[in-house]
């Protein structure tokens, strides 16, 4: 629905809708916040806030009902408007749940990479998905669907850091604290939170400002994103040739909800690390986790491992994006990891060495790099 009609979205409508929306949030449960203990002595407490516990599974929850409400309180949907998206997946499902509770049509424009467990779930919940080679251009098609069909155009990627209230109102950082307040060390020293639009990395960052927490973030950037160079160098004019490996996370371009003012360090983690760490935690969750919450491990373990070197006592929050589920026949998949060339081996054998010896300074195979 653009300006150039002059058409208003009749109220009535935008009160159910926004009802609906509401009354949705309000039989759903906080998220949990779960210990995690690592192997062997540490003076350092990890907690992984679990975001895959949400309806429909993923962190993406909370961003979907966000840039919902914000669509019409902006006046931006109506009662039959298509309601489109460029997605990789996770927004798309979270999304096609909110438009299935409005009664909206919904396309999700999603790169042909995309596991399918998650196309099947996305029309599950009654979306539609339209394929695009490249990652790269799923903006470009979203907006033009989006433009032909009368439509609105979510837009994940410049609305995440705007659409949430950075301020409270039980967003993620304010639900971390709040979880956190009967622990022994009840405000983290660092918390993790790796990027995929930016926006619960931008959430985190600008609520430790407002509350005036000492918090550090610390956001781990997958091979081929150029989030961390764009955070190094200044530069937003970055491009990679291609895209991301890991699922949810890392971007060819650096995206307009990507602020990296309020992130306090960045490491490059390999995609193998990655999917290594994602079977480690999901051996000793008992459950399986995705790819992203296994870069976020791997940082984690870093981090813990430096803090255990400085003497350093605290705790630290890291997150469970999404179950892993959606994954069993990619990155769960051994046949799978060896066609991508994704070779676990040697993350596989520190993370075992660690399990062994409980010395946090075996999974350090490297300095963390600052660079691509
Ligand atoms: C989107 C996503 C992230 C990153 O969250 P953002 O708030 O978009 O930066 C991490 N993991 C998964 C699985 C995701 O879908």
């Amino acid at each position: 629905m653009t300006m150039r009609e002059q058409t208003r979205v009749d109220r009535t409508w935008v009160d159910e809708a926004v009802r609906r929306v509401e009354a949705d949030a309000n039989r759903s449960s906080d998220t949990h916040l779960l210990t995690f203990d690592l192997p062997g002595r540490h003076d350092v407490d990890v907690y992984l806030k679990d975001e895959s516990s949400h309806p429909t599974g993923s962190l993406k929850h909370r961003l979907a009902r966000s840039l919902f409400l914000y669509a019409l309180c902006n006046g931006w949907i109506g009662p039959t408007t298509t309601v489109v998206e460029a997605s990789s997946g996770s927004t798309a499902v979270s999304e096609a749940y909110f438009a299935r509770l409005l009664n909206l049509p919904f396309i999700a424009v999603v790169p042909a990479t995309t596991s399918p467990a998650k196309l099947e779930l996305i029309e599950w919940h009654g979306g539609r998905c339209q394929m695009v080679n490249h990652p790269g251009q799923v903006y470009d098609e979203a907006r033009r669907l989006a433009a032909e069909l009368d439509g609105h155009y979510l837009d994940q990627f410049t609305y995440a850091e705007r659409a949430t209230d950075w301020r409270g109102n039980n967003n993620i950082a304010e639900s971390i604290f709040a979880q956190m307040s009967g622990e022994a060390r009840p405000v983290p020293t660092w918390i993790v939170a790796s990027a995929g639009t930016g926006g619960t990395a931008a959430t985190i960052g600008r609520y430790l400002r407002y509350r005036r927490h000492p918090t550090r973030l610390l956001v781990p950037d997958p091979e081929n994103s150029v989030f961390l160079d764009a955070w190094r160098l200044g530069d937003r004019g970055l491009r990679s040739a291609s895209g991301s490996r890991i699922e949810g996370i890392g971007r060819p371009r650096v995206e307009p909800s990507f602020v990296p003012e309020v992130i306090d360090e960045m490491v490059r983690v390999p995609d193998a690390a990655s999917v290594a760490a994602m079977l480690w935690a999901s051996r000793r969750l008992g459950r399986r986790v995705g790819p992203s919450t296994g870069t976020s491990m791997w940082a984690t373990l870093q981090l813990v491992a430096e803090l255990q070197r400085d003497g350093e006592r605290g705790s630290v929050v890291s997150l469970i994006c999404d179950g892993g589920e959606r994954y069993a026949s990619t990155y769960y998949d051994p046949s799978w990891r060896a066609e991508h060339g994704i070779d676990v081996t040697p993350y596989a054998a520190a993370l075992d060495e660690y399990e062994r010896s409980g010395s946090l300074a075996s999974v350090v195979t490297e300095k963390p790099s600052y660079s691509s």
